[in-house]
């Protein structure tokens, strides 16, 4: 992984390597954002940079015989350099001196609930999911039901371990703790005992959703790196230039995910595109009110897997939050372009701000029930009617 890979955090980027470039980095970081954050990401491109042989100001390797073979590469000020021997082995996983701690569970393939026996399966799962969330790695691994993953004791004894030999090829060791959260009593008291006595030239990068659960003596010892959520520009261009999604859709998607991109992944599979004609039909046969087309339409909707009805009513529910800042005069908060817009616009005019809160309500209450398993024909029946009651008052 390399910083240019993941979009936006200029900022924060700039910070990350220079202080490698001013010799200051902190032995131990903790990389906080939120879900579908760039927080593992940017902590794998940050010890990518740290390890790369090519980097500016970075401390030759051994050269053998032969002289450097890094040395004709050219230097990005701002990045590792992506082509020598480190940043290829940092891009495929397979560093001898970046160690991994991520929460497990035993499956039926896998009895031993740790990382190393995780590890061919954590390389292709971050490979391809760098923003992925716990639940989808959960999932992946082949996890079942509500099953939660996490650190165990023994991987407390790996963690001291791993980091009392010395670095075999570069200059750091570096032990990556993915979901720090996750670590038991235990595993967290073993870590902690290192953090207070590092072994030289030894990182430690943290990487959490939720600072919260942490220990407060882990917090203490730990440097904050606070990683902020993608911008709605950020995840729009992530998703049409490396996705190929089209650039209607990537905005619709942006919009929705409100800045986590594992969100964003996961909507692109389920066209977007279409959802606001959908809703567009949806709210004219409300209006009018046209009881028929409201039958069909729920018929549709009752046929839509349970994702996609959540999916719907998520999508209708933020635009009536954009309807209600409309009309209280916050139209800069308002983030819509397009067909959305106008619709915000028409509709600001014909409903009263009173319905559209109410609507607001009646559309949170749905998801639930849809959440909760009630009968999806029911549910978006009577929100239907009650809408096109409200639309009237
Ligand atoms: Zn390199």
């Amino acid at each position: 992984m390399q910083f240019k890979e993941i979009p936006g955090l200029e900022s924060i980027k700039k910070t990350l390597i220079q202080s490698v470039q001013n010799n200051h980095v902190a032995h131990a970081q903790l990389f906080h954002g939120n879900i579908g954050s760039a927080n593992l990401a940017l902590a794998w491109a940050y010890a990518t940079y740290i390890n790369c042989e090519n980097r500016v100001g970075a401390i030759p390797q051994d050269a053998g015989l032969f002289g450097s073979v890094a040395i004709d590469i050219p230097k990005d000020e701002n990045d590792s350099c992506g082509r020598c021997a480190s940043c290829a082995k940092m891009r495929k996983l397979i560093h001898p001196d970046f160690h991994h701690i991520f929460p497990t569970a035993t499956t039926k393939k896998i009895k031993e609930a740790e990382s190393d026996a995780y590890l061919p399966l954590w390389r292709e799962y971050l490979t391809e999911y760098p923003y992925g969330t716990l639940s989808d790695w959960l999932t992946f691994i082949g996890v079942e039901g509500n099953r939660q993953g996490n650190i165990s004791a023994e991987e407390a004894r790996k963690i001291i371990g791993k980091i009392t030999f010395k670095a075999y090829e570069a200059e750091y060791k570096i032990l990556m703790i993915w979901q720090p959260e996750m670590l038991n009593l235990s595993s967290a008291n073993a870590l902690l005992k290192v953090l207070e006595e590092p072994p030289a030239k030894t990182l430690f990068l943290l990487v959490c959703n939720d600072a919260n659960k942490l220990l407060t003596t882990i917090l203490s010892r730990t440097q904050r790196v606070s990683v902020p959520a993608f911008t709605d520009e950020d995840i729009s261009t992530y998703l049409s230039e490396k996705q190929g999604v089209t650039q209607q859709e990537s905005q619709q998607v942006a919009y929705l995910s409100e800045g986590n991109l594992a969100k964003a992944l996961s909507l692109t599979g389920v066209q977007t595109n279409e959802i606001h004609t959908w809703f567009a039909n949806w709210m004219r046969a409300s209006y009018k009110p046209d009881l028929q087309s409201l039958v069909k339409i729920t018929d549709e909707f009752d046929a839509l897997q349970k994702e996609r009805q959540k999916g719907i009513l998520e999508y209708s529910l933020s635009i009536f939050r954009d309807l209600f800042l409309w009309q209280n005069g916050a139209t800069d908060l308002v983030r819509l372009q397009g067909e959305e817009m106008t619709f915000v616009q028409n509709f600001s005019k014909a409903v009263k701000p009173q319905a559209v809160e109410l609507i607001v309500n009646e559309l949170n209450q749905a998801f639930h029930h849809i959440e909760r398993n009630v009968r999806a024909k029911i549910v978006f029946l009577d929100l239907s009617l009650t809408i096109a009651k409200l639309f009237k008052k």
